[in-house]
């Protein structure tokens, strides 16, 4: 049997058990499985990670364990500056979307109400989801082995169960507070809002509400039309909440 000290860095002791979060320990292991079995065999999701430090040197995941060694695992440092290190995957993410999990409607609307380009079906399957992340973009889950799937290469696993909490999560974690739009994207399908002028609105909003309301926007996907009614308010304080730092 080969033992290795393993130390987890950051977020990633959210999944270990607590006597192992925040200090180094000893994995015992026969034969040689790569690090990524490894990580993985101690419930962190291969996704969670984007720097593995083995003696010293950074390698990646198809890295076998050797008897003795030191090895340091990192969580991805989207807002950091670590380029003067090998990185795990080819770059970073710059374009930020999101595929939420069937459970995530609500984080999926309150992203959308910031302005992220979200994806989220409640019907959605979990080969779609894998696919969308395939395709680039980030994976919201709670479940834990949907993240482990080979396939899945952008994930983050969502710790609250709190949708406000959740949307802070995910804005914190991917640094996202300087690149917010509000109002700018359809928080039932997706598509994007473009103003829409009084007179092609008045027509097609409750009499109420012509009375009153100067300015409308369309969703250019979907055709709903919006205007700052009485969700206004809840919903800025909404965005005040997930944003405030
Ligand atoms: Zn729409």
């Amino acid at each position: 049997m080969g033992k290795a000290e393993f130390r987890f860095y950051a977020e990633l002791n959210d999944f270990l058990p607590p006597e192992l979060r925040g200090r180094s320990f000893i994995y015992e292991f026969f034969g040689q499985p790569t690090v990524k079995d490894a990580i993985e065999a101690l419930g962190i999701p291969h996704v969670e990670v984007e720097l593995i430090i083995a003696n010293g040197e950074s390698v990646d995941f198809s890295y076998h364990l050797r008897h003795g060694d030191r090895i340091a695992v990192y969580p991805v440092f989207e807002s950091l500056d670590v380029q003067e290190i090998l990185r795990i995957r080819r770059a970073p993410l710059r374009r930020i979307s999101f595929a939420c999990d069937a459970h995530l409607g609500k984080l999926a609307r309150l992203l959308r109400l910031l302005g992220f380009d979200t994806v989220h079906s409640p019907t959605i399957s979990d080969p779609e989801l894998v696919a969308l992340s395939q395709a680039g973009r980030i994976l919201l889950t709670r479940d834990r082995q949907l993240l482990k799937h080979g396939g899945v290469t952008h994930g983050y696993w969502v710790r609250s169960t709190k949708p406000l909490e959740q949307a802070r999560e995910v804005v914190r974690r991917f640094d996202l507070r300087d690149r917010i739009a509000p109002f700018t994207r359809c928080l039932v399908c997706n598509g994007l809002l473009r103003p829409l002028p009084k007179e092609e609105a008045l027509p097609r909003v409750p009499p109420k509400v012509r009375e009153w309301c100067e300015e409308f926007l369309i969703c250019a996907s979907c055709g709903r039309i919006f205007w700052p009614g009485t969700h206004y308010p809840k919903l800025s304080a909404w965005i005040e909440l997930i944003t405030r730092p």
